[in-house]
C-alpha cells in the first residue's frame, strides 16, 4: 500500500511540478524532437505563416463549437453588387456566345474585351478610391461563377486579374505612388494584368524558379540609375498573350551588395510594363480548348529599376512571403466559384434534357440508372455552393483562410469534375457532339484546367491540406516546433512543457472522446442549440468524426514524425477527412441559413450521408495502411470498435434529389440561383429552358393521346400525324394542339446535335499545310 502511495505521489508531482515535469519529462522529448524535427526552409516557413485559422481550428480541436458557426452572420450581397450582377453582368452574360468564341475567334469578341473593361470587371477587389468596384468577396464570387454558367472564357479572364496578381499584391504591399498610378488604370481596364510565376523548371515547386535577377547599375530614361538585371523564361501564364503590366516572380541576387551585406536576396516580385524592350510576350498555349489567353513570356537581361519592385526596394527578396499572404483570398474564391457556376449549370440543364429527352416512352431522367447519376448532380451543387457562400463570408469577415482556401479549391474542382462526367453520361451522344448546340462538352474539356492549376490537385490533396493543417490548426504543434527552434534554450524548454503537457492532455480527451461517441452512436456529442431537429443528428455525427479525426491525425504525427511529410497517401486521407468536415459544415449551415426549406432536405440528407461516409472511409483508409500494424489494431479499437457505421446515401434519397431537377420548384430555382439564363428560345440554353416547361405543360395532352390509341379512337401513326388527327376528331381542343405542337418544335430543337459541311475546318488548314511538298521536307 505504502509503495503504491510512493509511486502515486512520484507521479503526482512529475505530472503537477512543472520542474520537476521539465527534468524528467518534457526536456528529454524536446531533446528528441529537436533532434527530428525536420528542417523548414524559408518558404516553407512563409507558406506556414500565411493566412488565418478560422473554422478549421474547430475541426482540428475534435469538439467543434457548433453554436459559434451557426451565429456567423450568412455573408449577403449588398444593393449596389446585386445591381451589377443583374446590370452589366446579366448583359456581359446575353453578349457572349460559347461557339463564337471557342471556335470562331478562339477569344473573346472585342466588344466583349471592352465591355469587361469599361465596367470594371477587372477591378472588383480595387477599391473605390482608386476607381474600383470594391466589392466583397461574395460578389466577386457570384460574379465569377455567373459568368462561369455562360463562358469559360469570359469567367477566367475577369477571374484572374481579381485574384493572386497585380492588384492584390499592390494593395497589400505597393509604394503609394505604385498604388496611385497603377490602381486606377487597372480598374478601369487601361492595363490588362498577369503574374508570371511558373516556368519550365518549376512548376508545383514554384519556390524554386530559377529566374533570376542581379542588382546593378544601368542606363535608364537617360540616367545612370541603380536597377536589377532581370532573366526569365515562364509559361502558362493567363492573360500573359494580351497583358500590358507583367507580374513577374524571380530570385534576386546582389554579388556587388548594392542594397547590403546579402547577396542571396530570395524571390521578388516585379510589375514590369510588357512594352519595355526586352520583354517576349504575346505567344499562346491552347488549354484543352479553353481559350481564355493563356502564354508563355521570357526576357534576358532586361535592365529595370528597382523601383518597380512591388513595395520599392524594402521589398526585395520578400516576394514569396507576399504571394503567401495573398494567395488564400483568390484561391478561395477563384477556382472553387467557377466550379460552383459549372455545378449550377449542369444541374439545370441536365435535369431539364432528361425531363425533354425520352427514350423507351419514358423521359429518361425516370430511368432508374440516369437518376442515380441526376440525384449525385443535385447534392454535389448543393454542397458545393454551401461551401462557396461559407467561405466568401469568412473572406468577407477579414478571414484569410489558407488550409480552407486549399480544401476549397482542391474539392470544388474535383466536384465538378464528377458533376461533369455524370452531365455528360445523361447527355449522351447530345454532349459528345461539339457545336453551338451543346452546353456541355466545353465544360468536359476545361475541367481539368481548374485541377491542375493554383496548385494542383494531387499535390494540394496530399501535401497542403492536411501538412499545412496540421501545423497550422492543430491547437498545440505549431508551439511545440516553435519552442523547439528558440534560441533560447531555457524560454523553449519552458514554453515545450506547455505545449506538450496541453497537446498530451488534448489527444487523450480527444481518444475518450472518439471512442465514447463510437460505442454510444454519437448520442452525446455535440450539437448546437440551434440546429433544425432534422439535422441534428448530422451535427452530432460530424463531432465525433472530428474526435476520431484529431486523435488520428495525433497519432500519426507521433508515430510517424518527419515520415509523415513523405507518407503522402496517409496525409492524403487524413486531409479528405478534414475536408469533409469542413464541407459538411457549410452544407449544414446552408440549410440553416436559407431557412431550413423542407424541399431542400433531400439534398441536404443526401450530401451529409455521402460526406460521413467519406470522411469515414478517409479514417478507415489511414488506418489500414498504417505502418505499424500494432498501432493500427489499437486505433481500430478506439475509432470503430463496432465496425463502420456510415452507410452511402439511399436510392430512395437518390430518387428525391434527381426529381428535384426534374420539376419546375422554389428548390431549382434556389439550387441553379445566381447562373445566367437566357430568356431567348433562339438561344440553346434558353430553348432548353421552354422545352422544359413546353414538356412538363404537355403531358396530360400526351396521356391523353396515349389514351385515345388505347381505347381505339385513334390509330397508332407518327406522332406530329397523331396530334393533328386528335384536333381533327375532337380528341384534342385547338388550343391543346397549339401547345403541343410549340412543344414538338422546341423538343426537336434541343434533342438536335449540330453536323457541319464535310470540309469543315479543313478549308483553313489545306490552305495552311501545302500537300504538294515531300513529307520529308516537310518534317525538316
Ligand atoms: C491553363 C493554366 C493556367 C495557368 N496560369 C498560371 C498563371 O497565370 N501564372 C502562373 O504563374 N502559373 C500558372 N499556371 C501554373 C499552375 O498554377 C500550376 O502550378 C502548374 O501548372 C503546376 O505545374 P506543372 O503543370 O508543371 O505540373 P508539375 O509540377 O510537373 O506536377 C505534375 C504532377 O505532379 C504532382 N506533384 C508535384 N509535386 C508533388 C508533390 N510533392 N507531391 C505530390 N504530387 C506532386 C502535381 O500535383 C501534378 O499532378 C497555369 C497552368 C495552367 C495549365
Amino acid at each position: 500500500m505504502t509503495a503504491i502511495l510512493i509511486v502515486v505521489a512520484v507521479l503526482a508531482a512529475i505530472a503537477l511540478v512543472a520542474p520537476i515535469r521539465r527534468a524528467v519529462f518534457s526536456n528529454p522529448i524536446l531533446g528528441v524532437y529537436r533532434r527530428i524535427l525536420p528542417d523548414m526552409s524559408q518558404t516553407e516557413k512563409e507558406a506556414i505563416d500565411a493566412g488565418t485559422v478560422w473554422w478549421d481550428g474547430d475541426l482540428f480541436s475534435g469538439k467543434p463549437d457548433w453554436d459559434k458557426l451557426l451565429r456567423t452572420p450568412e455573408a449577403r450581397l449588398t444593393a449596389e453588387e446585386q445591381a451589377f450582377l443583374d446590370g452589366p453582368c446579366e448583359e456581359l452574360c446575353a453578349m457572349t456566345d460559347d461557339w463564337e468564341i471557342t471556335h470562331e475567334r478562339y477569344d473573346l469578341p472585342p466588344k466583349v474585351w471592352q465591355y469587361i473593361k469599361d465596367k470594371g470587371f477587372l477591378g472588383m477587389i480595387i477599391p473605390k478610391k482608386y476607381g474600383g468596384l470594391q466589392f466583397s468577396a461574395l460578389a466577386h464570387s457570384a460574379v465569377v461563377m455567373k459568368l462561369a454558367t455562360r463562358s469559360n472564357a469570359a469567367s477566367v479572364s475577369v477571374m484572374v486579374p481579381n485574384s493572386l496578381g497585380p492588384a492584390e499584391l499592390l494593395l497589400h504591399y505597393g509604394t503609394e505612388e505604385q498604388k496611385n498610378y497603377y490602381l486606377p488604370r487597372l480598374a478601369k481596364g487601361q492595363e490588362v494584368p498577369c503574374f508570371a510565376l511558373t516556368s519550365p523548371e518549376a512548376g508545383s515547386d514554384a519556390a524554386s524558379i530559377p529566374d533570376f535577377g542581379v542588382v546593378c547599375k544601368g542606363m535608364w530614361q537617360g540616367k545612370e540609375t541603380l536597377g536589377m538585371r532581370v532573366t526569365w523564361d515562364k509559361r502558362y501564364i493567363t492573360l500573359g498573350p494580351v497583358a500590358t503590366l507583367l507580374g513577374l516572380a524571380f530570385r534576386l541576387y546582389d554579388p556587388e551588395k548594392l542594397l547590403g551585406e546579402k547577396e542571396d536576396l530570395g524571390i521578388t516580385c516585379a510589375l514590369v510594363p510588357t512594352n519595355t524592350p526586352g520583354v517576349n510576350i504575346g505567344r499562346r498555349h491552347l488549354p484543352l480548348n479553353a481559350v481564355f489567353q493563356n502564354g508563355p513570356n521570357s526576357g534576358k537581361d532586361v535592365f529595370m529599376p528597382l523601383e518597380w519592385i512591388i513595395g520599392g526596394r524594402d521589398y526585395a527578396g520578400k516576394g514569396w512571403m507576399m504571394l503567401m499572404n495573398c494567395l488564400a483570398a483568390g484561391r478561395a474564391i477563384s477556382l472553387p466559384t467557377s466550379s460552383v457556376g459549372g455545378a449550377k449549370a449542369m444541374a439545370r440543364y441536365t435535369g431539364a434534357y432528361a425531363r425533354v429527352r425520352s427514350q423507351f416512352k419514358t423521359p429518361i431522367g425516370k430511368l432508374e440508372g440516369v437518376e442515380d447519376a441526376l440525384g449525385r448532380i443535385a447534392a454535389n451543387a448543393y454542397m458545393m455552393d454551401a461551401g462557396r457562400i461559407m467561405t466568401a463570408g469568412a473572406v468577407d469577415a477579414g478571414e484569410k483562410p489558407s488550409v480552407i482556401s486549399a480544401i476549397m479549391k482542391l474539392h470544388m474542382t474535383e466536384r465538378v469534375r464528377k458533376v461533369i462526367d455524370d452531365a455528360m453520361d445523361i447527355h449522351g451522344g447530345k454532349g459528345i457532339c461539339l457545336g453551338p448546340n451543346n452546353w456541355v462538352g466545353r465544360g468536359y474539356q476545361v475541367v481539368p484546367v481548374g485541377i491542375t492549376v493554383e496548385g494542383a490537385n494531387i499535390l494540394t490533396r496530399t501535401l497542403i491540406v492536411f501538412g499545412q493543417g496540421a501545423i497550422r490548426c492543430h491547437p498545440y504543434v505549431l508551439r511545440e516546433m516553435l519552442a523547439a527552434k528558440n534560441e533560447d534554450r531555457a524560454a523553449g524548454s519552458i514554453e515545450f512543457d506547455r505545449a506538450l503537457s496541453g497537446h498530451i492532455v488534448h489527444t487523450a480527451a480527444n481518444k475518450l472522446r472518439a471512442f465514447f461517441h463510437a460505442i454510444t452512436g454519437s448520442a452525446f456529442a455535440s450539437a448546437p442549440e440551434l440546429a433544425a431537429p432534422e439535422t441534428r443528428a448530422y451535427y452530432k455525427d460530424l463531432s465525433r468524426i472530428s474526435a476520431a479525426f484529431a486523435f488520428l491525425a495525433d497519432v500519426s504525427m507521433l508515430v510517424l514524425g518527419g515520415s509523415l511529410k513523405r507518407k503522402e497517401k496517409i496525409s492524403g486521407r487524413l486531409g479528405d477527412a478534414l475536408s469533409m468536415l469542413y464541407l459538411g459544415s457549410a452544407t449544414l449551415k446552408r440549410f440553416e441559413d436559407t431557412g431550413r426549406p423542407a424541399e431542400d432536405l433531400p439534398m441536404v440528407h443526401y450530401a451529409m450521408q455521402d460526406i460521413l461516409y467519406q470522411a469515414q472511409q478517409a479514417l478507415d483508409g489511414v488506418i489500414a495502411n498504417f505502418p505499424s500494424r500494432l498501432v493500427a489494431a489499437g486505433l481500430r479499437v478506439v475509432l470503430f470498435p463496432l465496425g463502420k457505421r456510415f452507410s452511402p446515401p439511399s436510392d430512395e434519397l437518390n430518387h428525391q434529389c434527381a426529381a428535384l431537377l426534374l420539376a419546375p420548384s422554389a428548390a431549382r430555382d434556389r439550387l441553379t440561383l445566381g447562373m445566367y439564363l437566357s430568356k431567348s428560345e433562339a438561344d440553346p440554353t434558353g430553348q432548353l429552358e421552354a422545352a422544359f416547361l413546353a414538356t412538363i405543360a404537355c403531358e396530360p395532352i400526351e396521356k391523353k393521346l396515349r389514351e385515345a390509341v388505347k381505347g381505339g379512337k385513334l390509330e397508332r401513326r407518327m406522332q406530329e400525324d397523331l396530334a393533328a388527327l386528335a384536333r381533327d376528331k375532337g380528341v384534342l381542343s385547338a388550343e391543346e394542339y397549339t401547345l403541343w405542337q410549340r412543344k414538338e418544335t422546341l423538343r426537336k430543337g434541343v434533342i438536335k446535335v449540330d453536323d457541319f459541311p464535310q470540309d469543315f475546318g479543313r478549308a483553313e488548314a489545306l490552305a495552311r499545310l501545302d500537300d504538294t511538298k515531300p513529307a520529308i521536307a516537310k518534317a525538316a
